[in-house]
């Protein structure tokens, strides 16, 4: 049976946080990994992502590791970058987990995902009792700043459409389900007069907000959308009518179609607010103009609850005694650009704690636990 050399993980955990790569300065990390994964017989391939955005790092690495078993590769995800202050970490390792000095971030989030998949990687390679199928591991550049890495993969050169991304928190939460985000921004001009003296000869941009926002559905729209304006910027001075406002707001829904429909109806208020505001103003007729521009950061996650891949990460858990339940993400990653390519994609947590703070830390039974979790998934698929 292959069995877990869990101080062999550990010192790959612990190699990997002290390589400095806070986002968009991945080089290092990048060369040791693409190293690393040579070094374990993969054929390595780094897209151009790097040419894409401002990164130190050629792009993101696609890494193939052959099977003994016939079926499609398995891929398992994980990103290269830290959020700051990444430099110089100092791992302090305790009886039960690992955390900085607390003087920088740990990096867990997504170190301890790369640790495992290489660690995964190499105890596929190391035995040759049980056949298992092709993996591809994808790492990518950039995501913490949103997604720039994944957004630019090259990702027609990945063969499989199936895996797991590992970079969320608890091992025992699977993500199946993250929504997909508009952020929207609105520019209003309406007509510029004087407040005191004839304010009936402006239209104030304010008021056409006003106005399109008391007719919109904002906050809890439905149980798997939201909408909110948390950005508003305008005007000078008290005596003059308003005649520009700024509005930057966002809608998020596990749905696509349902995103899609709430921008067009945030769309149509403002379109309604035109109407009601138009006027004639000494015989001519005024209409104040409005901007609406709704701009994609990410689309939805939506993983089949009877999705092979996530039934066996339930079954292989439960077998190790852990209660994994699938849940839906507030927020968005990787797991949400490469959906929109195509991929299915369920994110398991890694045991970290506090990701993204100085008191970040990794809890090693958890770590041990999705390392495990991961080995058996990626043994039962078969394609
Ligand atoms: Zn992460």
């Amino acid at each position: 049976m292959m069995k877990l050399n869990q101080q062999r993980l550990i010192d790959t955990f612990l190699e990997l946080v002290q390589i400095d790569s806070e986002s968009f300065h991945e080089k290092k990390i990048h060369g040791f990994l693409v190293s690393r994964l040579k070094e374990l017989g993969c054929r390595v391939y780094v897209d151009k992502a790097g040419s894409a955005y401002n990164t130190d790092a050629p792009g993101n690495i696609i890494a193939f590791l052959p099977g003994t078993a016939k079926s499609k590769p398995v891929v398992l995800c994980s990103h290269m970058d830290t959020v700051v202050p990444g430099k110089g970490v100092k791992p302090v390792v305790k009886k039960d987990c690992i955390t900085s000095d607390g003087t920088t971030i740990l990096g867990a989030d997504d170190k301890a995902g790369l640790a495992i998949i290489l660690e995964v990687l190499r105890t596929l390679k190391e035995q040759t009792q049980v056949p298992y199928p092709p993996v591809e591991a994808v790492f990518t550049l950039t995501e913490e700043t949103g997604m720039q890495g994944a957004k630019n993969l090259d990702y027609k050169k990945i063969k499989g459409r199936e895996g797991l991304i590992l970079d969320n928190e608890e091992v025992t939460e699977l993500l199946v389900q993250g929504p997909a985000v508009n952020t929207i921004e609105v520019w209003i001009k309406g007509l510029a007069s004087h407040a005191g003296v004839c304010p009936e000869k402006g239209i104030s941009a304010l008021e056409v907000a006003a106005y399109a926002l008391s007719q919109m559905k904002l906050g809890r729209v439905d149980k798997e959308t939201v909408a909110n304006f948390g950005v508003v910027q305008g005007g000078k001075v008290t005596n003059v009518v308003m005649d520009e406002v700024y509005l930057k707001g966002e809608a998020r829904s596990l749905s696509d179609a349902k995103l899609a429909k709430q921008t067009a109806h945030m769309k149509a208020c403002f379109e309604k607010a035109v109407k009601h505001f138009t006027k004639k103003i000494d015989g001519k007729v005024h209409k104040p103009q409005v901007k609406f521009v709704p701009f994609k950061r990410y689309p939805a996650v939506n993983v089949p609850r009877n999705n092979e891949m996530v039934k066996d990460i339930l079954s292989a858990a439960k077998k190790l005694g852990v209660r994994v339940r699938a849940a839906a993400s507030g927020g968005g990653c990787d797991a949400n650009v490469l959906s929109g390519f195509g991929f299915t994609l369920p994110n398991l947590g890694v045991g970290c704690r506090n990701c993204h703070t100085l008191k970040e830390k990794l809890i090693l039974k958890e770590f041990f636990q999705a390392f495990e979790i991961t080995l058996a998934a990626v043994l039962a698929y078969r394609k």
